[in-house]
């Protein structure tokens, strides 16, 4: 496939994107701009991410810090956000907190006291949200729901960092009816613990993205249904 293919695949495969984000906003009677989306570029090099740019895909999300680093590097577009969606070790935060808009993926205190360090190292806010393990699955990432409350005011402690919202993943080996009830229970731990302050979830990927915006989220992470077509 020649450049301008390969862009005006994407061009559809982000309209088709953003129409099913619109249906199911207005299913749940949402405004579809209450919801946005994160184009997950982490299958593809720096060259197919700059086409996916050049489509319209300006909030990028990526699941390594490497990966995030060396595209934030080489694709130099000031329009650009880059969201950091995959797991965080506390020895890369520096430079994701000045790269990344959003960290989605924040799991543990030792996580939140090093980004916080390196932001206010380098005099910025770091805006983040935390990860909570909804499924309860051990092999995932993310704070027990018992304990995000206490993180959340261990975050808040430090000027340096904002927290924005709550994020999960469906659980790997979930039905729809079991996915949706995590999305559910992310949005009920939001607004039992502050439902004034945390207004971003972060939930739904290509498979389950619209189960997500039923159930309140304002983010979502759409990467192969992106790719669709294009080779
Ligand atoms: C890869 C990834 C996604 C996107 O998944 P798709 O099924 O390809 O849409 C979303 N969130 C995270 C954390 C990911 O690692």
């Amino acid at each position: 496939m020649n450049k301008e293919k390969i862009v005006e695949q994407f061009k559809t495969n982000l309209a088709n994107v953003k129409q099913r984000i619109e249906a199911a906003a207005q299913r749940s009677g949402r405004a579809a701009d209450e919801v946005k989306l994160v184009a997950v570029s982490k299958y593809v090099g720096v060259e197919m991410t700059q086409l996916l740019v050049q489509a319209g895909a300006l909030v990028l999300g990526e699941n390594r810090p490497q990966a995030l680093d060396e595209k934030f590097q080489k694709i130099p577009n000031p329009d650009l956000q880059w969201h950091l969606i995959g797991h965080l070790q506390r020895n890369k935060v520096k430079k994701v907190v000045a790269q990344a808009r959003l960290i989605h993926s924040v799991d543990s205190t030792r996580l939140i006291d090093a980004i916080a360090k390196a932001a206010e190292d380098q005099s910025l806010v770091a805006n983040i949200l935390l990860e909570v393990n909804v499924s309860g699955e051990a092999a995932k990432h993310g704070f027990a729901e018992n304990d995000v409350a206490k993180a959340l005011d261990h975050a808040r402690s430090y000027a340096a960092m904002n927290v924005c919202g709550l994020m999960c993943m469906g659980g790997l080996a979930s039905n729809r009816a079991d996915v949706r009830s995590e999305f559910e229970r992310l949005r009920e731990l939001r607004n039992r613990i502050d439902c004034e302050n945390l207004p971003q979830l972060s939930m739904g990927m290509s498979g389950d993205f619209e189960i997500a915006i039923e159930q309140g989220a304002t983010l979502v992470r759409v990467g192969s249904t992106l790719f669709e077509g294009v080779s």
